[in-house]
């Protein structure tokens, strides 16, 4: 039966009975799903097929979830090899192709774009459950939802169907410039918007140069962001949601799988997992075990649903951490404290471990600057030299060794690391209007 009207608005979940089981029933519904769709992979994709046999693995073998860990990882790099050799989606697909209707594809920055085909059941289930992360971020019928996402291919371009079905207003803006989206705010008066982190914080600076003010002429109060580790860092959210008097919440998706498979709730401590779509590891990226909570691993993926192109243990590249502890909200769901960088970001500087999101939450405390930053790695007599670039937010620079002084503290406090620290004017760094550049590192003589 279609939806003709919208659910009440003083329900706290849409799907209570699912999203507030018990771990042990989370537990035995994904295990279920686990070997189904892995007899399915097997069963109708060559791919996996050859690859299980490989390894001496077989879908009947899974007996526990902790099974998984016996089956061969994928990667972007066999995603895009195979589908070079098969073209045009590899045999990693397990329908035929008059079963697929939409394709989302990766833009193809670090290569050949990956296509990720959906059935249309497949299709459903994903705005099903954007439609359900949504809900749990608050966001409900009488909003007025405005999506400003790439539509063209990108994964994150179907998300705003999902705040649709839930029953919102959905102004499919798209990616306007900046004075278009916020006329377009203005007009429909817009309670809620999803962006990049960095972008949010930029259109609140056009905003401002414009003339408007976020807070007061403007009336959006929920700001979705995804693409960029900031949204997970508190100091970064806090600094977005001062500039716009709005709420943010971070949400996590991937070109190759879906888009938000993960969503900040309304505690804002946390990302809630689509459990019953995605079966979540975090590994040491070294050795391949599972990381204790609260430490940081690689994540990888196994879809536990999505039947057209199954993607069984796929290295995500990203380094979270994860949390046990119960959320407040009551949803049960697993949750990631958040996205700290790609692995490929991941610096090395004498031996220590740091990404870039490390520098930025001690940017975006600093009320005395802007909050844009740039890290610059360089090798000087064979040692790493860290500089680091953050902008002050007044004109005066008689104040700019006490604030260097100040940052390098704190930047040796919770990384460990001594790094010099350059002051500059407000505005001396370019400003991002997508995925912000934050590094250069000139160690190998290649800007990066
Ligand atoms: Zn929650």
């Amino acid at each position: 039966m279609p939806i003709t009207h919208s659910p009440a608005s003083d329900r706290k979940y849409w799907d209570e009975a699912l999203e507030t089981q018990s771990r042990a029933d989370w537990d035995a519904l994904k295990l279920r799903l686990l070997q189904a769709h892995l007899a399915h992979a097997y069963a109708h994709s060559p791919y996996y097929r050859a690859s299980f046999d490989a390894a001496g693995v077989h879908p009947e073998q899974v007996r526990s979830l902790a099974d998984i860990r016996r089956f061969p990882f994928i990667d972007k790099k066999i995603l895009r090899d195979r589908q070079i050799a098969v073209p045009p989606f590899g045999d990693l697909v397990a329908v035929p192709e008059r079963d697929i209707v939409y394709i989302s594809a990766s833009s193809g920055s670090t290569g050949v774009p990956t296509a990720s085909p959906f059935t249309a059941g497949d299709f459903a289930d994903w705005i099903d459950y954007e439609a359900r992360q949504f809900w749990s971020s608050g966001l409900r019928p009488e909003d007025r939802y405005c999506h400003s996402l790439n539509f063209s291919l990108f994964v994150g371009g179907p998300c705003v169907l999902g705040a649709q079905k839930l029953g919102a207003l959905s102004i499919h803006a798209g990616t306007v410039p900046s004075e278009r989206l916020l006329a377009i705010a203005g007009q429909f008066g817009a309670t809620a918007i999803w962006t990049t982190p960095s972008y949010a914080w930029y259109l609140g600076e056009t905003a401002i140069k414009e003339g408007i003010d976020p807070k007061k002429d403007l009336s959006i109060r929920r700001i979705f962001v995804a693409g960029e580790p900031g949204g997970s860092i508190p100091e970064t959210r806090q600094r977005i949601e001062a500039l716009w008097g709005a709420s943010v919440y971070d949400y996590y998706g991937l070109s190759d799988i879906f888009g938000a498979c993960a969503g900040m709730c309304e505690e804002k401590h946390g990302l809630h997992w689509a459990e019953d779509h995605i079966l979540v590891e975090v590994l040491d990226p070294e050795s391949g075990e599972p990381v204790a909570e609260g430490e940081r691993g690689e994540l990888v993926l196994t879809t536990l649903k999505k039947s057209a192109r199954p993607m069984i243990r796929f290295r995500t590249g990203d380094i979270v951490s994860f949390t046990g502890e119960p959320c407040a909200c009551g949803r049960t769901a697993q949750r990631m404290l958040g996205t700290h960088g790609r692995l490929d970001d991941m610096l090395i500087i004498k031996g220590v471990n740091i990404f870039p999101s490390d520098v930025e939450a001690i940017a975006r405390k600093d009320r005395e600057l802007t909050g844009e930053y740039r890290l610059v790695v360089e090798r000087e007599n064979h040692l790493d030299i860290l500089t680091v670039e953050v902008e002050r937010a007044a004109a005066d620079a008689s104040q700019d060794a006490a604030l260097a002084e100040r940052f390098a503290g704190h930047l040796k406090s919770v990384t460990g690391i001594s790094a010099r620290v350059t002051i500059l004017p407000p505005d001396a760094l370019p400003r991002a209007t997508h995925k912000a550049k934050r590094v250069e590192d000139r160690r190998s003589g290649v800007w990066g």
